[in-house]
């Protein structure tokens, strides 16, 4: 069956970021694509931290960056602080660049250890770009300073999710795409092929589709509730259930930071995501450990100003759909699955689902080999960032509450388990399957939560000395002079992309 009309359902994040880039499909023939959303239902309206390659997905679209981030009152993300995770009093910065860069083929954290043996104690942190710039408050991108000696500056943006999805409304609506405000009440089957073949909107309008692309958020109104997929519960591995958002105006005298912080409570984290005008903040916790009252309460006592909204409680079930694409029904951001928020990675995952479902699309039909090479690409994407994040919360020293206790003490699958085993050895990291996660994301999460290398690539010690030691402090001093004539991240913001007030 040829497609020729697209349906998206929900205009969420992930629903707006799907009909913004399938608005700039050349076809060759008409498709039309028509957006469904419901502001009775309204949004999550949270995701408001992403990761490096969110760029390339604002590339895709041909958006100017300094005008998007004006138009969502962005911010610049230089990584994230970890806040008493490893243990209560320790702060690590995940960063997004490297730790130095590869000095003949072996990479930093191995030299980095050799001399570390050797009685040098310098922290590997010193030799990231990133953590030093996010230290000092400041930024500026690669093309405002011209070294080629170092490796180029890798960031991501804070967003005002509400502004965003604004933004890419205005962006695929110009090219094309019709949003249909309404409740859709109703799914229909073709009794044959068990697809679905058209949406019923509460006011008993029908709407016809030939791909559907469910976008309805947790609930999953095509892919669970019209074609019954089914769930692959995590809860095991990633304990949190609820989460409470509440946005903050900034009345501490800090400007705002160039990364995202995540501070570990007794039964979960908090986020603070610096925007323009506001800091975002949520509470993310488990209820068997912790009362929404509780949470809401450690929030407010840990903001960098007054409330400025309502406290917004939101409830979810860590895991995946069994099936991401089902018949003619694929599955964006909530409605696919959730893994919580620690890494930023939904709005990521939305954006690797577009670019998989775009590299497949053929308007001549649907076909299982599609269908089946989307499931087991987005399946081990989903596996690799579980892992990731579940590393946090084994990898604790922390056993001041019986929410750590469990964590601590939990099974985690054996490829984490394998993972941790490898680095402890002899700081080997390999990245599966095309993983999100890069060396130093693995590395610096893993030494941040205190798993110490014992050993190192051999190949680092026949490295030539004094030639590879001369390089290596020249790497800590190039980072310095350069993050020494960065401006404030608030100073750059102002000049790059100001929002208005
Ligand atoms: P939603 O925002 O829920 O949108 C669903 C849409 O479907 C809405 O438009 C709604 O109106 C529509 N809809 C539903 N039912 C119907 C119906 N019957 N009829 C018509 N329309 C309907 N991601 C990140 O990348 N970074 C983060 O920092 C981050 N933080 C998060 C924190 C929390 C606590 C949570 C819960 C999520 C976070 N996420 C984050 C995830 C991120 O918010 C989502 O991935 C992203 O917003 C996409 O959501 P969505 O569009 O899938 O769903």
């Amino acid at each position: 069956m040829a497609i020729d009309r697209i349906i998206i359902v929900g205009g969420g994040t992930a629903g707006w970021m799907a009909a913004a880039a399938l608005s700039r499909l050349k076809t060759g023939r008409p498709v039309a694509i028509t957006l469904v959303e419901s502001e009775a239902i309204g949004t999550v309206g949270v995701g408001e931290a992403t990761i490096p390659p969110f760029l390339d997905f604002n590339k895709l679209l041909g958006v100017d960056e300094r005008e998007m981030l004006s138009a969502v009152q962005g911010s610049f993300k230089l990584g994230i602080q970890f806040v008493n995770w490893g243990k209560l009093g320790d702060s690590y910065i995940h960063p997004f660049g490297n730790y130095g860069y590869q000095i003949g083929g072996i990479s930093f954290h191995h030299l980095w250890h050799k001399y570390h043996q050797a009685g040098d104690k310098r922290p590997i942190q010193l030799f990231n770009m990133e953590t030093i710039a996010a230290h000092f408050s400041r930024f500026a991108r690669t093309d405002d300073y011209q070294r080629d000696d170092l490796p180029p500056i890798n960031y991501a943006y804070h967003v005002d999710a509400t502004r965003y999805a604004r933004f890419l409304r205005s962006y695929a609506e110009t090219r094309g795409v019709v949003r249909r405000e309404g409740k859709v009440a109703d799914v229909a089957l073709d009794g044959e092929s068990g697809f679905v073949t058209s949406i019923t909107m509460d006011d008993g309008d029908v709407i016809g589709g030939d791909l559907f692309i469910d976008c309805s958020g947790f609930r999953g109104l095509l892919i669970e509730q019209a074609l019954k997929t089914g769930y692959e519960d995590w809860t095991n591995y990633l304990p949190c259930d609820r989460a409470v958002a509440l946005p903050c105006v900034r009345e501490d005298g800090s400007g705002p930071l160039p990364y995202t912080r995540s501070t570990a409570h007794s039964a979960g984290w908090q986020w603070q995501v610096p925007l323009q005008h506001r800091n975002g903040n949520g509470h993310v916790y488990c209820s068997e450990y912790m009362s929404d009252d509780e949470a809401h309460g450690i929030l407010v006592g840990n903001l960098a100003g007054k409330p400025g909204a309502e406290p917004n409680f939101l409830r979810f079930v860590t895991g995946r759909r069994k099936k991401f694409w089902n018949k003619n029904v694929v599955a964006l951001g909530l409605s696919a699955g959730f893994m919580e928020p620690l890494e930023s990675t939904s709005i990521h995952l939305v954006n690797t689902g577009i670019n998989k479902l775009i590299a497949l699309l053929s308007l001549d039909g649907i076909t299982q080999v599609q269908e089946d090479a989307f499931n087991r690409l987005t399946g081990k994407e989903y596996a690799r960032i579980r892992d990731f994040l579940i590393l946090h919360y084994n990898s604790t020293t922390r056993d001041d509450s019986a929410f750590w206790n469990y964590c601590r003490n939990m099974d985690v699958p054996d490829s984490l388990t394998e993972k941790i085993e490898l680095f402890r050895h002899n700081g080997q990291i390999f990245r599966e399957d095309d993983e999100l996660f890069t060396e130093t994301s693995w590395a610096a999460v893993m030494m941040g939560q205190g798993i110490a290398m014992t050993g190192h690539n051999a190949m680092a010690d026949a490295l030539p000395e004094p030639a590879t030691r001369k390089e290596y402090d020249a790497i800590q001093q190039s980072i310095r002079f350069v993050v020494d004539h960065m401006p404030q991240h608030g100073d750059y913001l102002r000049n790059y992309c100001p929002a208005p007030d």
